[in-house]
């Protein structure tokens, strides 16, 4: 679904990514974690191509992200994001925060789309939040409406970066069991998390970077318990 292979990124004379190789299979979930300022959310922003690569091959869904022939619109609608802050408009409803993109960006119709909106705010557990403001809501609250709001263009890729850290504690854990549920049903997802937990019980697949380059890569279990990386070794002693 997800395919890097040597790719390189720039900003100006800064590399801020460094021969990443990685592949990510439909189904899976991939957490990145990683001290800060180690390139974790310029990986996620290159999927969607909300940053571009330097070079390298990046394939999402079997195309070719630094390709003039690759439509950027119609990837970024197999693809959604969440992300720390939540970005809802203020001035509208739960509902109509959802239903924007799809009427928008899809052209659907008014009826469909708050069909669908419905159907993914039952998801993440809030239907009777969608004529509420976003200042009506709690913090966890607010993030489950922003993952119903990236379902509801039906993605095949769901990126998270940092999804509870704005969160109060309180909070954290209904947001976590929104992207469990999404995990088990299937969803491919690419999350960036400190939330060491949630890695270890949904994540296949732990990668730990650091200073731009992936230095690490293995199940959850051999990841905490056994990290081969002494940086790993060093970064979970912090956050354990
Ligand atoms: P992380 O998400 O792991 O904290 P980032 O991907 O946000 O790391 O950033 C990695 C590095 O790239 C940091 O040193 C950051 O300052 C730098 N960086 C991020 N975005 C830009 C940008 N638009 N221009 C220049 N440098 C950037
Ligand atoms: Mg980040």
């Amino acid at each position: 679904m997800i395919s890097f292979k040597h790719v390189n990124k720039h900003f100006g004379d800064f590399q801020v990514l460094t021969d990443i190789n990685l592949e990510i299979k439909e189904g899976e979930v991939v957490v990145v974690v990683g001290p800060s300022g180690s390139g974790k959310s310029t990986l996620l922003r290159c999927i969607n191509r909300l940053e571009t690569i330097t070079d390298g091959e990046l394939m999402v869904n079997k195309k070719l992200l630094n390709s003039k022939d690759t439509n950027i619109n119609d990837l970024r609608k197999e693809i959604g994001m969440v992300f720390q802050h939540f970005n809802l408009y203020p001035h509208m409803t739960v509902l109509e925060n959802i239903t924007l993109a799809p009427r928008k960006a899809l052209g659907i119709s008014t009826a469909e789309a708050n069909e669908t909106a419905m159907f993914y705010l039952n998801k993440v557990g809030i239907p009777d939040k969608a004529d509420s403001y976003p200042s009506q809501l709690s913090g966890g609250q607010q993030q489950r409406v922003a993952i119903a709001r990236g379902l509801a263009l039906k993605p095949h890729i769901m990126l998270f970066d940092e999804p509870t850290s704005a969160l109060d504690p309180e909070m954290i854990g209904e947001v976590l069991d929104v992207m469990k549920t999404l995990a088990k049903d299937g969803m491919t997802m690419v999350v960036v998390t400190h939330e060491m937990g949630f890695a270890h019980e949904v994540a296949n697949r732990v990668v730990f970077m650091d200073h731009g380059r992936i230095l690490e890569e293995s199940e959850p279990a051999a990841f905490f318990s056994n990290p081969k990386e002494d940086r790993a070794r060093l970064f979970l002693s912090r956050v354990l």
